[in-house]
């Protein structure tokens, strides 16, 4: 069985349904779209040649809400991994009882190698391109990987100039000044963060001390591990792209992000020894924290993972058959539709605000995050206790179990 995203995506609904002994006629509306759409997106390049991009929008079920998810910019860009992702956050808004539905957008594209300029022109382009699906009541983009505030002010600009009055909710992960929640940048990492504190309570390990080990220093990777080591824990290890890096007495995060900032990488810090990716995977730890990208753990290394804790900030980075191995094994999986929740929900509270024009401040924000965090976790783990299964098909059937009760209720139409 390979590793695609769409075909791992469905065999995880099909895992829960069979719990849940769901009628196979919603399985298999679940399992489709709702709609897809693809664009061309021609850009001017800074050397006057034109090239053609193409671009991906993707709502999977919508009975819950408007659809909501972000935006990828990246080479390996797939409609199958648009798909997937629109799928998963269909479940992620559904586990943590927000009222949106599953949506995902991607642009085959290497924004590395693109300037500033060729990506605002993709970004307008791109957005004219999915204008007619998406909408502050019909379908709300956000950032995802290589996308961020910036893409998404572009987006507000082209949407509300073709409008003509402004439109803040239209995406969310804006810059504040146009928008922007308080604590948006930082939510996705912090609620990894409570994510694995609250595994390592049920655990009954202190996170005073505990080890931490985060692959990605990114976004989410660098917010829940500076969270984390506020409150006590020793960040061990963080990696990018390039590779990795160790402390057996802990990392000052703060300083790696300086160096990384300096240096374009996280190698070369100073006292830290150099591992590999699949070396920090492997570590000897409480807590691993996969932040990059998806399937790093597989059935190849998931007998050789030694972390008491995993709280997945990537989306989708464990295959099923490593899902399996680590549940025999002992391992505490908080699943990617829980544990990187912050963001999306930080996102609705942004989306909210924005519908209100009235903001709120970050301890508010933060706050609200952590009860829905919390209170969404327990559910989980409740569900789990009841159904004996692990915690991604608990937090896969209480995502199935909301979806389709909104689905009986509204019904099928036309009859
Ligand atoms: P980002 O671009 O800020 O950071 C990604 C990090 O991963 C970078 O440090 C990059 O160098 C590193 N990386 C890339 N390829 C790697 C590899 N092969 N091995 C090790 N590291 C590698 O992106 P982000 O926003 O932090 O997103 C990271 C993950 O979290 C993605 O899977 C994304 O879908 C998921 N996620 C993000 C959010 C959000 O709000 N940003 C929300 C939910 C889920």
């Amino acid at each position: 069985m390979g590793d695609n995203p769409y075909e791992i995506a469905v065999r995880q609904l099909e895992s829960a349904s069979e719990i849940l002994k769901l009628d196979r006629g919603i399985v298999e509306y679940l399992k489709v779209p709702d709609r897809v759409l693809k664009v061309k997106v021609p850009v001017k390049m800074d050397d006057g040649s034109i090239r053609v991009f193409i671009g991906y929008r993707s709502q999977h079920c919508g009975v819950r809400g408007p659809y909501k998810g972000g935006i990828r910019y990246h080479p390996d860009v797939t409609l199958d991994e648009v798909i997937a992702l629109s799928m998963w956050m269909t479940w992620k808004c559904a586990v943590v009882n927000i009222p949106f539905g599953g949506g995902k957008g991607g642009i085959v594209c290497s924004p590395k190698e693109m300037s500033h300029n060729e990506l605002e022109r993709l970004t307008r382009r791109y957005t004219t391109a999915i204008l007619p699906i998406i909408g502050p009541d019909r379908d709300i983009p956000a950032p995802d990987v290589y996308t961020n505030p910036q893409t998404m002010a572009w987006i507000m600009d082209t949407y509300s100039n073709i409008m003509g009055y402004a439109v803040p909710g239209i995406v969310t992960g804006k810059p504040i000044e146009i928008g922007g929640s308080e604590g948006r940048v930082s939510s996705t990492g912090r609620g990894v963060a409570i994510s694995a504190r609250e595994a390592l309570k049920k655990l009954e390990i202190p996170l005073k001390g505990a080890r931490v080990a985060v692959q990605g220093f990114g976004n989410v990777g660098y917010y829940a591990s500076k969270i984390l080591s506020e409150w006590g824990a020793k960040i061990v290890a963080v990696s990018d792209s390039k590779g990795g890096i160790y402390s057996e007495d802990g990392l000052d995060v703060d300083k790696v992000l300086e160096h990384k900032q300096y240096t374009g990488e996280c190698r070369g810090f100073d006292g830290a020894d150099e591992i590999t990716n699949e070396e920090l995977l492997e570590l000897e730890c409480d807590v691993l924290i996969p932040a990059a990208l998806e399937n790093v753990i597989t059935e190849k290394n998931a007998d050789k993972i030694n972390a008491k804790v995993i709280s997945e900030g990537a989306n989708g980075p464990t295959t099923p058959e490593a899902d399996r191995i680590l549940e025999e094994r002992g391992v505490f999986v908080v699943p990617d539709i829980l544990a990187n929740a912050g963001g999306v929900i930080v996102s609705y509270f942004e989306w909210v605000q924005d519908l209100n024009r009235y903001f709120w401040n970050e301890e508010r924000v933060n706050t609200e995050l952590e009860k829905v965090l919390v209170r969404s976790f327990n559910e989980v783990f409740e569900i789990k206790k009841e159904y004996k299964v692990c915690p991604r098909d608990s937090a896969m059937i209480l995502a199935l179990k909301r979806v389709v009760r909104a689905f009986e209720l509204r019904g099928l139409w036309p009859q």
